[in-house]
């Protein structure tokens, strides 16, 4: 089967402190705070703000694997 591959934001809930910051920044509004931080995948546009911002390294990107 043949795959594309899309970036996909998720956070790294070790390291996350709650501060809301990557929510206030997406432009999109992507991200729900709820105990922790969730990204809404169909609103997501990949611009990385979340993870340009977030001091504590704790927003992540992985490649995950979409069936064609
Ligand atoms: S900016 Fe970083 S530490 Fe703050 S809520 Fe978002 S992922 Fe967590
Ligand atoms: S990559 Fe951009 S659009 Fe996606 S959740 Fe982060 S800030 Fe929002």
């Amino acid at each position: 089967m043949v795959k594309r591959f899309v970036p996909k934001i998720y956070f790294d809930k070790d390291r996350c402190v709650k501060c809301g910051e990557c929510a206030g920044i997406c432009p999109e509004g992507a991200i729900e705070m709820a105990e922790y931080p969730e990204v809404d995948d169909s609103k997501c546009i990949r611009c990385y703000a979340c993870y340009e911002v977030c001091e504590y390294n704790a927003v992540k990107i992985k490649q995950k694997a979409l069936p064609l």
